[in-house]
Order: C-alpha cells, then structure tokens, then sequence
C-alpha cells in the first residue's frame, strides 16, 4: 500500500449497511492509516417489524447506535442524507447530494452497495434479494463517481459554491457475485461485530448469528469487487 494517506467514503443505504458490507475492512485499513467517512443515504425508518413503533424515535436511535458503530471502527465522521427510508429514487436529487459531496470530500476510495438487480449474495452463500433501496443507492454512487462528479458541466452550480470536480481512483461493491478481492478481517472480526451489535434496533448481541461468529472465527474475510478507475 502506499504510504500516503488514503481517504474513503462507505456510502450505505441505511445505518448498519456500512458494518455488515465492509466494517472489517473499514476497521483493518483504519488502522493501516486510511481515513473514512460514512454516508448514509435514508433515515433508516422503516427497520423494525413493530407497526406501533414511533418513526421519529427509531430515526433518532438508529442515528445513535450508527454514530456508536462507526466511532468503534475507527470512522472519522458520518453524514445522514435522511431520504425516507424505502423510497430511494436513483434520481436527479440523490445524484446531485452524492456528486457534492464527493466534490466536497474528495475521496481516494468509495466503498458501496453492489447494484446489480435482483440478487444479493456473498461467495458460497445462498441469494437474496437485494434491497430496493441498495440496488438505488449503488447506482447513483457508481453514476457519481463516473463521470459526474468529474466534469464540470454536470451541476455547474456547484462551482460556485466551492466544490471542484474530482475523480474517484476506485470503488469496491459489497455484495457482489463478480467479487475479484478478499480482504482478511481475522485481526478485526470482533471489532465488526462489536459494531454491528451497536444497531441494537436491529440485531441483539445474543443473536445466534452473532454468537456463532464471536466462536468460529467466521467470516474472517469480507469480499468485494473492485473497479480501478484509470488516469
Ligand atoms: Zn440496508
């Protein structure tokens, strides 16, 4: 690796889709001396089974327990867009909030959801399908970084308001049947399900998942496809 200091945004749909995509990986390089910063693209209100649940309540605990999350891996800051949850358009709004802000970050690196339709699944693991709101989310990230927040033609507004073009040099999508790059997270498996455990709206620290993992040791890696973006 490099040794120049290498930034990267984690752009999730929801607060806990950086921890399960990549919160290994993000823990393991923090420590190598990359610098990330979160995004998180709705406001999460729609993650619980309870119909009596109060929105606005599980908007602010959700927040909560993501600031928790990402502190523990190492993370640096973290954005919440607050798109209502469930309803992400790859639209002309989203893009433009995604462009500026990696006009506004410049990130070396952008980690994100796979957008592929339909099919979410980790090598030698079962399908699912993937979420509306992820398929949305990672291709108007994919949509920002190539070419819109690198010509200056695209949201000409945001010139005067200070944000320069930039090129993103690469991008790794979790989720992907087309993963090209293991990264080992032996040394920081705990640390990510420390963190996940964090989003305890979401998943008890006594899930059996959880536990099985906390004992096994697995998964150790965390799987991407990585685009390398040429000069
Ligand atoms: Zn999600």
């Amino acid at each position: 690796m490099s040794r120049l200091k290498k930034t990267a945004l984690v752009i999730g749909a929801h607060p806990d889709d950086p921890e399960f995509g990549a919160g290994g990986t993000v823990a393991a390089w923090s420590q190598q001396g990359w610098e990330f910063h979160y995004v998180i693209v709705t406001d999460g209100c729609k993650g619980t089974p309870d119909a009596s649940q109060d929105a606005c309540l599980l908007i602010q605990k959700r927040q909560q327990e993501q600031q928790s999350a990402a502190k523990l891996l190492g993370v640096h800051s973290v954005t919440f867009l607050g798109l209502p949850d469930g309803e992400v358009q790859a639209d002309q709004n989203l893009l433009e909030k995604l462009v500026a802000i990696l006009r506004k970050q410049k990130p070396y690196a952008v980690f994100t959801h796979n957008p592929e339709p339909l099919e979410f699944r980790r090598p030698g693991g079962r399908p699912h399908i993937a979420h509306r709101d992820h398929r949305a989310v990672g291709q108007s990230v994919l949509d920002a970084v190539y070419p819109v927040a690198r010509d200056p033609h695209y949201f000409p507004a945001h010139h005067a308001a200070g944000l320069t073009p930039h090129k993103v040099r690469e991008v790794y999508l979790w989720g992907s049947p087309q993963a090209d790059l293991r990264v080992d997270i032996r040394q920081t498996l705990q640390l990510k399900l420390d963190a996940i455990v964090q989003h305890e709206s979401q998943i008890s620290k006594d899930h059996p998942k959880i536990l099985k993992a906390r004992r096994s040791g697995r998964p150790s890696y965390e799987y991407f496809r990585r685009i390398r973006i040429s000069l």
